[in-house]
């Protein structure tokens, strides 16, 4: 028996999450954002500049991803221009663009701690 489905499952095309509604393109975390105007911020992304801010940290393409939860070969395709990371990858980049290099490197020591 075909059972109606009422389409109320949006896919932000802000951070590519799913919510339920249909009066906006955007998750209610994202509507907030770009109301507080965060959004553009946080979605902006340039290739140059995480290359710039890898070279600076002195990290490698493996070390950079684990920041963002990508692996190496997807954080040299970024650079290159080959791939553009996805909405969802955005929101991760934005939060390391922001850091410190002491800080990024604290975050990857915490992360290997856990590699018991
Ligand atoms: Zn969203």
């Amino acid at each position: 028996m075909a059972k109606k489905v009422k389409a109320s499952q949006e896919r932000c095309s802000g951070c590519g999450n799913s919510f339920k509604g249909r009066a906006t393109k955007l998750c209610p975390n994202c509507t907030f954002l770009e109301e507080e105007g965060l959004l553009k911020d946080i979605l902006r992304f340039s290739a140059k500049a995480l290359r710039q801010q890898r070279k600076q940290f002195g990290l490698s393409a493996e070390d950079y991803g684990k920041l963002v939860f990508v692996s190496g070969s997807t954080i040299r395709s970024w650079e290159v221009g080959k791939t553009s990371p996805r909405n969802s990858n955005r929101f991760a980049l934005a939060g390391v663009r922001d850091m410190s290099k002491p800080e990024a490197l604290k975050m990857l020591q915490l992360f290997e701690s856990e590699d018991v």
